[in-house]
């Protein structure tokens, strides 16, 4: 596929499923747009705002409904979109979007104020992907090299839930994915 013809899929797939609830009054493509916006105010590199954009694309990938965290299932979105984007995108724009639920069991773990400041299903699906990382487990997770991009893309998901924000529309993500993606 060419640069082109990816960027042209990902968005479709944004057009005929980005209506889904994500939760917290806001859709899977208004919250994916609002994750984009904040990355890039912030002066982010394109990659991870890239990485924002797309950290929650496996929920537009499986068909196990919108409601799955309360069914108490965890259907593993970041594996299931870090891989269905990666034969297109390096791993500065993958490896962030398939440790975005590590990166939320590390600041669990780490910032006693973290876990009041989620949102009610982010708390839900938490104990559904393991709880609070322990001091073992977070001095591992600081040792892998996407560790500090994995907790920036956290920062911007947690903050990109707001009813009613401005932000960036489909269209202007296409030259950033093309730019990224490999042929
Ligand atoms: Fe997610
Ligand atoms: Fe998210």
């Amino acid at each position: 596929m060419s640069p082109n013809e990816i960027a042209t899929e990902i968005l479709n797939v944004f057009r005929e499923r980005g209506h889904r609830a994500y939760g917290e009054g806001v859709s899977e493509q208004e919250h994916a747009l609002q994750c984009a916006t904040l990355a890039q105010r912030a002066g982010e590199e394109s990659a991870l705002v890239a990485a924002c954009f797309l950290h929650d694309y496996g929920h537009l990938l499986h068909d196990l409904g919108e409601d799955i965290a309360d069914r108490g299932v965890d259907a593993r979105h970041e594996q299931i979109g870090a891989n269905r984007l990666s034969a297109w995108f390096p791993a500065e724009v993958i490896e962030p979007i398939r440790l975005h639920a590590a990166a939320k069991r590390y600041l669990c773990g780490k910032e006693p104020d973290y876990l009041g400041g989620l949102s009610e299903s982010s708390r839900k699906s938490l104990a559904l992907q393991g709880g609070a990382m322990t001091d073992g487990e977070a001095r591992e997770f600081e040792r892998h090299p996407h560790f500090d991009r994995s907790v920036r893309l956290r920062r911007y998901d947690d903050r990109g839930k707001q009813p009613e924000m401005a932000t960036l529309g489909l269209e202007d993500l296409r030259p950033l994915l093309e730019r990224l993606a490999r042929t």
